[in-house]
């Protein structure tokens, strides 16, 4: 997910994993150590976010099969969400079916209309395991789902169907960044 400004960050850039890479495609491992690494984990998820004008970014999109995400949002009332979940579970996803405009740090340049649900309901737990529920509406709504879809291997592509499906992944074999993996799923 793209996002237009950036504030700093204490972590530190880490390549961005595309569309193509197994890592994308399997579904992560929940965390059992909340430790320094899991505290570095995060502010690296931020500073790669940031530094990618993102405002989502999942941990295998790094290369890490973690399930975590970091998120600096905004929904439709303009109302910025900020923060990060550990072990999330997409418990609710419900309210209007909108098809909006996506896109993925994984798939850089592409975007396409996809349906997503209007409301999403998150728990999970922060850096240090206290509980956390996050709720979405709107847009946020949309990114909620979409990081939850990164940690169980999916990508938004998976949610198109025929004219902007094909669109998509033809983009994606055409772009500047598409690597060994020329099969896009
Ligand atoms: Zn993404």
């Amino acid at each position: 997910m793209r996002h237009r400004s950036i504030p700093g960050s204490s972590g530190r850039p880490r390549p961005m994993r595309l569309l193509g890479d197994p890592v994308l495609r399997e579904p992560c491992r929940d965390v059992t150590a909340f430790d320094a690494g899991l505290r570095e984990l995060i502010e690296d998820m931020f500073a790669t976010m940031y530094a990618a004008n993102g405002v989502g970014l999942a941990a295998n999109q790094i290369g890490v099969p973690l399930r975590v995400f970091v998120y600096d949002c905004p929904d439709d009332e303009d109302r910025r969400h900020l923060g990060h979940i550990v072990n999330p579970r997409l418990v609710t996803a419900d309210g209007e079916l909108v098809r909006g405009p996506e896109g993925c740090l994984s798939l850089p340049g592409i975007e396409a209309g996809t349906p997503r649900h209007d409301r999403a309901v998150v728990t999970g737990v922060t850096y240090d395991g206290a509980p956390v529920e996050v709720t979405g509406t709107g847009f946020f709504a949309r990114c909620l789902q979409h990081e939850c879809d990164h940690l169980d291997g999916g990508l938004y592509t998976d949610h198109l169907a025929g004219l902007r499906r094909r669109r998509a992944l033809r983009a994606a074999r055409r772009a500047p960044w598409a690597g060994r993996d020329r099969a896009a799923s």
